[in-house]
């Protein structure tokens, strides 16, 4: 829902004083909106995000830069393979369409690929919207939208997103397209990339329904995206139909979320900033004064990762060591905590993590050939 008017110019202001006097906000891209859907619980990724603050750059500052961003040659790669796959009008791409998505439909020989030229991404969206309403408008023809340009409400101001394509299906209804350069061997690909293309395209479906929610009747947007690979080891297009229900549910719900990062803001101690001109001590405790949940997986989502785990590690949390052990260690957060437990000093052990931890420390010392200390 968005903000009232003042409330939301109030929000833009602190999260401006948030980043720093004459630090242009950074975009959001759909990127990074996934990246906050992988680590939902983190307040600290949030109010960065949501203030605009370009992360790569905090991280230099912080000491720890990240090691984010995409080599020269994978980049133009990737840049090859997606015009091949949309050369021809899109042939290739609405063929895959027809086959993985409709195949009761016809099948798209004749395919209306609209020109979305306009000046500056709020002329580009509104082309783009309009587009989506004449395609949706022309029913039995197949549209192609060769990066479309989204507009996405985030914490008050727009997020601008350009999907690889949408299809605009005979039915009316509108397919989003990922196009990505890591390969899909034998009809599968990586899971992880998998998932950080579903979340991605998810985000773009949130985009897309905000859309068709302005019109009258709304269109269907589907929830099986097409995801569009090199086959095996060739630069030949195939691909997938990904599910990404889940990737928009949970994605939907952090946005509700940044909406609310003025109760984060409201937290934070008088004068706080993230301006990378600050001396690094400064910016280092402005940066610890938000609670953070680091996991491994931040290491492939989040730029300050490494500054993240650094602290974490510091501070002997278990988190460090993923979430699942997280989870087994109940309320352990420490290293500390749990050689404690297990060593009979400390821990409840009618707990079954405090049980389970003594059990394997009495295992371990007997194959160890040591004293067994009782338990207490
Ligand atoms: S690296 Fe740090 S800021 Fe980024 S998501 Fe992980 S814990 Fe949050």
């Amino acid at each position: 829902m968005p903000l009232p008017r003042t409330r939301g110019k109030a929000l833009r202001q602190r999260l401006a004083e948030l980043r720093g006097p004459d630090v242009p906000p950074k975009a959001l891209d759909a990127r990074a909106l996934a990246a906050l859907a992988a680590n939902p619980g983190c307040q600290r990724r949030a109010i960065l995000d949501g203030a605009g603050v370009n992360k790569a750059v905090l991280a230099s500052a912080l000491g720890s830069p990240s090691a984010f961003g995409q080599s020269q040659f994978a980049f133009t790669r990737g840049n090859a393979f997606e015009a091949k796959v949309k050369r021809d009008g899109g042939a290739e791409l609405l063929r895959l369409v027809h086959e993985k998505l409709d195949r009761h439909a016809e099948p798209p020989a004749e395919a209306q690929v609209p020109d979305l030229l306009a000046t500056g991404p709020e002329g580009r969206a509104a082309r783009t919207a309009l587009a989506l309403r004449e395609a949706t408008a022309a029913p039995g023809t197949w549209t192609l939208l060769d990066h479309p340009m989204l507009a996405l409400d985030v914490a008050g101001s727009p997020a601008f997103l350009e999907p690889d394509a949408v299809v605009v299906h005979p039915d009316g209804s509108w397919t989003v397209v990922e196009i990505k350069s890591f390969p899909m061997l034998d009809g599968a690909a990586d899971p992880a990339k998998v998932g950080a293309a579903a979340r991605q395209a998810a985000v773009y479906v949130l985009a897309l329904e905000e859309v068709a929610a302005r019109l009258d009747p709304a269109p269907r947007v589907r929830h099986r995206i097409l995801l569009v690979c090199p086959k095996d080891f060739s630069n030949v297009p195939t691909a997938s139909a990904v599910d990404v229900r889940k990737q928009r549910a949970v994605t939907g719900r952090q946005l509700a979320r940044l909406t609310r990062i003025e109760d984060i803001a409201d937290m934070l101690p008088e004068g706080t900033c993230f301006s990378p001109e600050l001396p690094a001590a400064e910016l280092t405790s402005a940066v610890e004064s938000v609670p953070a949940t680091y996991a491994p997986e931040c290491l492939s989502a989040c730029e300050l990762a490494f500054h993240c785990r650094d602290r974490s590690r510091a501070a002997g949390a278990v988190t460090t060591l993923g979430r699942s052990v997280r989870a087994e260690l109940g309320g352990l957060s420490t290293v500390e905590d749990v050689l404690a437990a297990a060593r009979g000093e400390s821990g409840d052990p009618e707990d079954p993590a405090v049980a389970a931890l003594r059990r394997a420390a009495r295992l371990r010392a007997q194959a160890l050939g040591q004293e067994v200390t009782p338990c207490r």
